[in-house]
């Protein structure tokens, strides 16, 4: 049986995800009591071999000055053809490819 300190290594080689604290404050008073402050380290370039990689490319926000990319996150209007960029929210609008969106998964394809 691993040790605690072995099982939060293992999720941080695994996720390439580091906190500073393995607990999340329960209130805001709790929150102002945090000597060290709540960070993560993020690694976005991680090599995760048990995802497979996408075969399709990004939907970029149309703001010149955001280009997030279309994520599950974002809101999407379905009967719009639009989806809003999380970040600058901008509407923007759903590339030709992506016309027969829907709500629904189509398992046809
Ligand atoms: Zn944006």
């Amino acid at each position: 049986m691993a040790t605690y300190e072995e099982f939060i290594q293992q999720n941080e080689d695994r996720d390439g995800i580091r906190f500073t604290w393995n607990v999340w404050p329960s209130s805001r008073i709790e929150t102002t009591r945090l000597v060290v402050p709540l960070a993560c380290l993020y690694q976005p370039l991680k090599e995760r071999p048990d995802l497979p990689p996408i075969q399709y490319e990004p939907v970029l926000c149309t703001r010149n000055t955001c280009r997030a990319i279309l994520n599950p996150m974002c809101q999407v209007d379905y009967r719009a053809k639009l989806w809003v960029c999380n970040f600058c929210f901008q509407r923007n609008p759903f590339p030709p490819q992506y016309a027969a969106i829907s709500s629904s998964i189509n398992l046809q394809n």
